[in-house]
């Protein structure tokens, strides 16, 4: 059976708002760090009830800026899932600090867990960065106070959860992702957001060199030169990317709520299936994926190349890190039963505002029928 339809595992929405700011910004002629990267920055802060915002490149650059301008370095130990894409693992790497991976709760609640925190934090823990794994919001407040009693910096991944009910508002940083595949794009792009005013100020300093004056300011005759004061980056947004990123987030509200909506669909047509789905219900999310596990033992690639051949894409999130060539050489020793079963296992179907119910569950009919077939195959 061949199927001309063509269920792709996300994408961006993109129209005629995005393409006419982004005109209007060419037109105006000044194409970067203006008035429209701090309207951005204010508008994203304000929707989640943070004080300051800070844009940046991307979030990988956003978490690196949060890290070494919180005062991150040589000799310092970090927290980390690794259970999470390999930039909140590099991020403490750039610093010259070491990332301790810790283990999720379950395969059924795929976040970092705070009894293997437990363990796993030394003397040398300065930090902890959670991840909201698929959009589905952790418990800050429940961390918020672990990492005061042990006198550590929390920061959030926030790639996953743009406007995940709490996000941003119990830790010392949030970071957030406007790549291409998330729920809101630039296509390229980040913010970090803090209510720490002067590491606000630092950040800003820190993404543009660390130099003193802005280029706005001097345009303005504001200033005639600049210092360097301290080590710096180029993590600068542009003026494309932020007037685009006003116009995504006047969406991101609607597109979450259509996301939760599909999730929900997916949940009723699994449910009592060989697929486990992960995460309760009512879990508060995001849902920027929809990842599920597949039966043990099943022949994952297998699987996912007779989706493809049905037109539907599938992917895995994530890969581990500490299994990687390059970061098991580099990370601590730790043992994670619980991440290397849920890797072994998960797979992401198909989720993006634009998908219909009809998409839902023809891919959820395939996935059924390409299980029964292989479980059929496997008895003797
Ligand atoms: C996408 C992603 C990032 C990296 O985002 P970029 O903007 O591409 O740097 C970091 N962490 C997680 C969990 C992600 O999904």
């Amino acid at each position: 059976m061949t199927n001309e339809r063509r269920i792709e595992l996300g994408a961006p929405s993109l129209g005629k708002e995005e393409h006419e700011v982004l005109c209007k910004v060419i037109d105006s002629g000044w194409i970067t760090m203006g008035q429209r990267v701090a309207q951005f920055e204010a508008a994203f802060a304000d929707m989640h009830g943070v004080s300051n915002g800070v844009a940046v490149n991307s979030c990988t650059a956003g978490l690196h800026l949060a890290l070494v301008a919180s005062g991150i370095g040589p000799g310092d130990e970090v927290l980390v899932p690794s259970m999470t894409f390999a930039a909140t693992v590099n991020a403490v790497l750039y610093c010259g600090a070491t990332p301790v991976p810790v283990d999720i709760v379950s395969v059924h609640e795929p976040h970092l867990c705070l009894d293997d925190a437990q363990t796993a934090f030394s003397e040398k823990t300065r930090a902890v960065i959670v991840m909201h794994y698929g959009g589905y919001v952790m418990d800050m407040e429940k961390w918020k106070k672990k990492c005061d009693e042990r006198g550590v910096l929390l920061i959030e991944d926030a790639a996953h959860a743009p406007l995940g009910a709490g996000v941003g508002l119990f830790s010392h940083c949030s970071v957030f992702s406007f790549y291409t595949n998330k729920n809101m794009t630039t296509s390229e792009g980040g913010m970090v957001l803090t209510n720490d005013d002067a590491l606000s100020v630092r950040m800003k300093r820190m993404r543009s060199h660390g130099m003193t004056k802005s280029t706005l300011q001097r345009d303005k005759g504001q200033a005639f030169s600049y210092d360097i004061v301290e080590l710096g980056y180029n993590y600068r947004m542009d003026e494309l990317r932020a007037a685009m990123g006003l116009v995504q987030l006047a969406r991101l509200p609607g597109w979450n709520v259509r996301r939760v909506e599909l999730t929900a669909h997916y949940r009723s047509l699994l449910a009592g299936s060989v697929v486990e789905l992960i995460f309760t219900p009512d879990h508060q999310t995001c849902a920027h994926i929809f990842p599920v596990l597949l039966p043990e033992g099943t022949d994952r690639e297998n699987v996912m190349a007779s989706l493809l051949e049905q037109g539907i894409q599938s992917s895995i999130h994530y890969p581990p890190i500490h299994l990687l060539s390059y970061h098991s050489t580099v990370l601590p020793e730790r043992s994670l039963p619980h991440t290397e079963t849920f890797a072994g296992r998960e797979l992401t179907l198909p989720l993006h505002p634009e998908l219909s119910e009809n998409d839902v569950a023809f891919t959820c009919q395939a996935l059924l029928s390409i299980l029964t077939q292989a479980s059929r195959q496997e008895d003797p």
